[in-house]
This record gives structure tokens, C-alpha cells and sequence, in this order.
């Protein structure tokens, strides 16, 4: 037996002018309550949006009004009537109802204006259902939607490497380790070395997987769990990596802009910002951008890594991504490509996000060479032989490649506008934050 009624109506379709005089079904949640004089006005919403139902206690009846009238908000609620145009109700329809059935009787809903973020973030799982939260939750559906479009359209095939591992690809003092049956084991930081693997049978993959970072840096824009999106593409130089990246946040860009409007209004972020991002972005060589910033007043000088306050004075003026490439080797990681052009950089690029909400992409060309990339291995305190397996695709017909890693939550926080990167995802993992 099945729990769907074949004639139910979603609330947005309910609140348009083409439905006054039709009979509607309603299933939904009551988002506001008050009764005067024997009429009960309900604010009724459901994944699709809300319409307000006016139930009468001579229509009801006398019982059946006094249950409805009881429920509180959030208690879940099965309606049936008519809809009416009336200017006063919010979407300017209503429904006058001859059932009202409480579903289920809510206790009183914790949730109020004027809360703590603490008292938030501990009541997670009921706070998520706020207008914004969900907003925030089906712009990311679609850029992750979006993302897996461009790339499937690209012909990159989606791949499933592993969330444990026994290597800490990044370094060993940001991953989380492990008991693996008696052994340490890390969760991944980054799925990039299985790419590289599966890049020479394929030429062309990627992966979407979390990524876990032991950081504790409280910043607004690291979590300690995200959603990493990787690709990897074999017999490409740094311009295919950046064409590649342009291409992907244009797509998402328009895609989103498209199809969550009224989400995007929702979160004070107006489309048109978003339609305004079109391909090719501009590009800045790392030595540039320090220039740029010390005549800005930091005091950096070659060899300086960008952080959150560099990258902010870099883009907070900017509408449309911006590339730096060409970061000295040591600030890298060892895998990068050293320079042809300068040995003291690598053929890398951090894209970077307008409006100050900087990086949302690391990526770059990968070394080749056994011996080079054995070398910048061992000095960054790793054991090559820990590493034997990665070390083997220099042996086997190695090509020239790229990749890059996206963090979905970073480029849902620039596009939905989110101070704190902890309001892109549901249940944010965070050092202080384990729960909900
Ligand atoms: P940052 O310098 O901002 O810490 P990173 O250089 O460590 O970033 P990469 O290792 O290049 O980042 O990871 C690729 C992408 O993954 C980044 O561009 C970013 O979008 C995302 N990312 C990295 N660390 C985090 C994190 N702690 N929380 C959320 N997203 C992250
Ligand atoms: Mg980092």
C-alpha cells in the first residue's frame, strides 16, 4: 500500500491565481497559527513553499476545529478545501478548508528568532529547516548538479576512490588518523594520487568524495569534513588545467542562475551577479599579486603563502573569479610541476573567488619524473617507500597531466553569500563540532 495520494496538491501550486475554485489536497507542516472568532488561519508549507488555509469551527466542527486549533507550529497536517483568491494572504491565495487532520502533534518547536549561534548549531538537525538553510541546501543540489553535468558532457568518467587510506597525501599533521584493524590508517585529504592512477587507463576523471583536514583553524572558510570535487586530465599543460576550471565554475554559475532564482533572492545573491561569470577569467602570476599586495600595505615578500586577508585585498573589488598561478615550490605541494620558466615556482593556480571569499580552487601540473618527484617526496620528511605505489605511475608510461580540487562548500559560500562556510552544509564538522 502506498502513503501517496494520488490528487495531492504542493502548496506552490496551490498559491498560484490559475488553481482559485479548484478542489486541493494539502500535506504539509503548520509554519504559523492564530485563531480569532471561531476562524483558524494556518500558514501551511511543504517542500515547495507555503499557502495560508482558513478552517471555520461550523465547517469543521467542533471537535475537529479544537485539534487543529491546539497543533502547533511544525505539527505535520493533511488539508482539504478550496482555493480562493484573497489579497491579504501571502502569495494572495488561500485555502478554505472542510478537513483539517492533524497528522501529528508537535511539541513546543525550540527554534525562535534572536537565539545564540551556539544554541543554533546544537539544535542543528531542527535548525536546517529554516528558509535560508534549505535555500542554501538546493543551491548546492544544483551546483554539485551542475558540476557533474559539465564534466560528464566533457567526457570525464566519475570515479569512487577510497575514503581510507594509508597514505596522508598532504602531510601527515592535518590527517586524521585511524586504528585500521591494528594499524594507522588516515582518512583522505585529498583523492588526487588514486586519480593520477585511474587518469592513465582513462585519460580523463573525476571524483567527488569528502575530504578531511585535522586544521584547527577557526577560520569562515575551512571545515574539517567538505565536499571535494577532483578531476585529473591526462596530456595537459597548465593553460587545458585553467580552460578546464573556467569552463566548470562558468557552467555551474549559469546553471545556478537559471535554476534557483528565487533560491538565490532567498539569499540576498541576485542572479545577475551570477550571469556575469563567463569564461575565460583573468590570470596573475604570483609575483604580480605580491606586488599588487605590498604597494596594499602586507608585508610579503617572495616566498609568502596567499592567506584569507591576501586573497580578500586581491578580489574584494572583483565581480568574476581571478587565477594566480606560478606560487614558489616551497609554499606547494610536492607533487606540483616545477616551472619551466623560473625553478623557483611550480605550474600551479589557486582560483580564487570574487567579492573577497577567496580560494575555491588548488591546482596544478604534476611532476612526472621518478627521481625529481622521489626527491621533493623525501624532502618534505615522507618515506618514498610509504608512497611505493604512487611512485610507480612514473614508471609505466607516464604523461604529462594536470588536475584540480574544488571545494563545493567554498563556491556554494561565494555564490549563496554565506558569511561562515559552517552555513553551506547541513551538519558542519568544524574542531569544536562533532554533533549534531
Ligand atoms: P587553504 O589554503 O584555503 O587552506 P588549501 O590550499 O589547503 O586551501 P587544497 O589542498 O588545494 O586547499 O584543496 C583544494 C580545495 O579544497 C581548496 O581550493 C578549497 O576549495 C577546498 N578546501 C581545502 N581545505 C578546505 C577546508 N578545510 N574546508 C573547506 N574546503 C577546503
Ligand atoms: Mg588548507
Amino acid at each position: 500500500m502506498s502513503l501517496e495520494i494520488p490528487d495531492r496538491v504542493l502548496a506552490a501550486a496551490a498559491n498560484r491565481p490559475e488553481t482559485v475554485g479548484k478542489e486541493v489536497h494539502l500535506r504539509g507542516w503548520i509554519h504559523r497559527t492564530r485563531s480569532s472568532g471561531g476562524i483558524l488561519f494556518l500558514l501551511v508549507k511543504d517542500a515547495s513553499g507555503q499557502i495560508q488555509v482558513t478552517a471555520r469551527k461550523d465547517l469543521l466542527g467542533a471537535e475537529a476545529f479544537a485539534r487543529a486549533e491546539k497543533a502547533l507550529v511544525e505539527s505535520a497536517v493533511e488539508v482539504e478545501g478550496t482555493v480562493h483568491a484573497d489579497p491579504r494572504a501571502p502569495g494572495g491565495q488561500e485555502v478554505r478548508a472542510r478537513r483539517v487532520e492533524v497528522v501529528h502533534a508537535a511539541e513546543v518547536f525550540p527554534i525562535f528568532s534572536g537565539q545564540t549561534e551556539e544554541f543554533l548549531l546544537d539544535h542543528r538537525h531542527l535548525s536546517i529547516r529554516s528558509a535560508e538553510m534549505v535555500a542554501t541546501f538546493r543551491v548546492k543540489a544544483e551546483v554539485m548538479r551542475a558540476a557533474r553535468e559539465y564534466l560528464d558532457q566533457s567526457g570525464y568518467w566519475e570515479m569512487t576512490p577510497p575514503i581510507l587510506t594509508g597514505n596522508a597525501a598532504e602531510g601527515g599533521a592535518e590527517a586524521f588518523v585511524l586504528d585500521y584493524f591494528g594499524t594507522p590508517a588516515y582518512l583522505s585529504q585529498t583523492a588526487q594520487l588514486y586519480l593520477e592512477a585511474l587518469l592513465f587507463p582513462l585519460e580523463k576523471v573525476y571524483a567527488f568524495t569528502p575530504s578531511f583536514r585535522a586544521e584547527k583553524s577557526r577560520t569562515p572558510r575551512h571545515l574539517t569534513e567538505f565536499t571535494h570535487l577532483e578531476a585529473e586530465l591526462a596530456w595537459a599543460d597548465l593553460e587545458d588545467n585553467l580552460r578546464l576550471q573556467e569552463g566548470l565554475v562558468a557552467h555551474i554559475a549559469q546553471r545556478v542562475a537559471e535554476a534557483r532564482a528565487a533560491d538565490l533572492r532567498v539569499l540576498g545573491r541576485d542572479p545577475k551577479d551570477l550571469r556575469a561569470i563567463q569564461a575565460p577569467f583573468p590570470r596573475m602570476r604570483y609575483e604580480e599579486a605580491i606586488r599588487i599586495l605590498a604597494e596594499k600595505g602586507f608585508p610579503i615578500t617572495f616566498g609568502s603563502d596567499l592567506g584569507t586577508a591576501e586573497e580578500r585585498a586581491l578580489t574584494q573589488d572583483r565581480a568574476g573569479p581571478l587565477f594566480v598561478t606560478h606560487f614558489p615550490k616551497a609554499v606547494k605541494a610536492f607533487y606540483m610541476l616545477e616551472s619551466p620558466h623560473d625553478p623557483r615556482t611550480v605550474e600551479c593556480a589557486d582560483l580564487l573567488a570574487p567579492e573577497g571569499y577567496g580560494e575555491i580552487i588548488g591546482g596544478s601540473c604534476r611532476e612526472t619524473d621518478l627521481e625529481r618527484l622521489t626527491q621533493r617526496l623525501t624532502a618534505t620528511g615522507a618515506r618514498p617507500e610509504d608512497y611505493a605505489w604512487y611512485l610507480d605511475l612514473r614508471r609505466y608510461g607516464s604523461v604529462p597531466h594536470a588536475g584540480f580540487g574544488l571545494g563545493i562548500e567554498r563556491v556554494v559560500r561565494w555564490i549563496a553569500r554565506r558569511e561562515h562556510i559552517r552555513d553551506t552544509t547541513p551538519f558542519p564538522r568544524t574542531p569544536s563540532r562533532v554533533t549534531p
